[in-house]
């Protein structure tokens, strides 16, 4: 059967190169980094590659890079590193409603431990609104925390003046980059930003290993105690395959943005326009222009999501309905409901992501396929009758 994966907002496949980096760190090249022979200074060395290569692609030093387990480590450190470090100084932190789960779910953490959290609200399309921000600010702001680009509608929020903000306001601005690291070029000093959470398998790097950008000088309590690796910041032997994988991959993803994302967001317009042509009842989900270059989101009238998904799955695509953690609940996504979708047209929501080895041919078949899915899924649904026999009944 043919198999069409357009869900490289969950993860990627890992890159050949980026594996060919990584192979020797498994077998001879195994030393522990924190070990005085030979074997241990040659993945020493490998890790400062890989900590230089990241720091380049952020216009950072070297030594404000920390590795981490993933996207969700990054998160939760920042979040609650800034916390328990400035907790003397203020309990109020600044977010938005359309976060992350591993954002959200901290800053929910920390209400219990009594912190204040103020969750902006955003528009139709996902966007916060600066005059909100600052009115939220108080003296007892100790961090704002605010995605770049949300991995749900593909939404990217205006981060330079978000810096802005913070800065004149003299509050620390952590924003979770995972999903637009590789795809817009980040600039840590020219956006203000004090610390950045990045993943690898977001970018065709391995699983388990991301890293958190610190500026020089920013309170971050360590959440994980031990050995003195990462600087005494966040203990624990190095993995050093991952790490060097999402150097690897961190330097590919920076190394073509602009040529990249065209052919990406060609792929995607040529979805998300014959999509939408062909399909009654639909409608773009996020920001038509200021979006994620592989992301697609549409909601279908009248359908159920995860019954679409089974169908799609059934003829070998691989959506999504949401983020990978809402699917198999019965909640609606947290975002859809926050730019003001109603129950039923959340439940009808498909994420469609193209990513690096999606072709021409694989859109063409999604074209061919999704509009027949949802044409029977809507000859079965209740709803759908009424519509569009000309309402004789109404
Ligand atoms: C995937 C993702 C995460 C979590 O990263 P992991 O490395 O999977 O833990 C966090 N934030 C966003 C926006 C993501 O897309």
């Amino acid at each position: 059967m043919k198999k069409v994966y357009m869900d490289y907002a969950a993860t990627t496949p890992v890159k050949k190169e980026v594996l060919d980096e990584m192979m020797p760190y498994y077998t001879t090249h195994f030393g522990n980094p924190s070990s005085i022979h030979s074997f241990g200074r040659e993945t020493r060395k490998a890790v400062d590659q890989a900590r230089d290569r990241i720091a380049k692609t952020l216009g950072t030093k070297s030594d404000e890079i920390f590795f981490t387990g993933g996207g969700t480590e990054s998160d939760n450190w920042a979040i609650k590193g800034v916390a328990y470090a400035l907790k003397n100084k203020g309990n109020h932190i600044i977010t938005t409603k359309v976060e992350h789960h591993a954002v959200l779910h901290t800053c929910q953490h920390l209400e219990k431990e009594g912190f204040e959290v103020t969750y902006l609200e955003v528009d139709e399309y996902g966007l916060i609104n600066l005059e909100d921000l600052k009115k939220a600010i108080k003296d007892e702001t100790i961090l704002i925390t605010i995605m770049y680009a949300n991995n749900e509608i593909g939404t990217v929020q205006p981060i330079k003046e978000i810096g802005k903000i913070a800065k004149d306001n003299k509050i620390i601005f952590h924003s979770d980059a995972v999903q637009a690291y590789g795809s817009f070029p980040i600039n840590v000093d020219e956006l203000g930003l004090d610390l950045v959470s990045i993943s690898a398998h977001k970018i065709y790097g391995p699983k388990g290993i991301g890293a958190l950008y610190a500026r020089r000088g920013t309170k971050i309590f360590p959440m994980i105690h031990g050995g003195a690796q990462e600087r005494r910041r966040r203990a624990g032997t190095e993995n050093i395959a991952g790490i060097v994988g999402f150097g690897k991959a961190a330097e590919l993803a920076n190394e073509n943005i602009e040529a990249h994302n065209k052919k990406i967001i060609t792929l995607r317009d040529q979805l998300i326009n014959t999509l939408m042509e062909k399909i009654p009842y639909s409608k773009l989900n996020g920001h038509p222009t200021k979006r994620l270059p592989g992301n697609a989101n549409i909601s279908f009238e009248f359908i159920e999501g995860e019954a679409l998904l089974l169908s799609l799955d059934m003829v070998g695509i691989a959506g999504s309905s949401g983020s990978a953690c809402t699917s198999g609940s019965l909640d609606p996504s947290h975002v859809l409901m926050a730019i003001g979708l109603s129950h039923e047209i959340a439940h009808g929501s498909l994420r469609l992501t193209v990513g690096d080895f999606t072709t021409t041919e694989e859109v063409d078949y999604v074209i061919e396929q999704l509009p027949k899915i949802v044409d029977r899924l809507r000859q079965m649904s209740p709803l759908y009758e009424g519509v569009k026999g000309g309402n004789n009944n109404v």
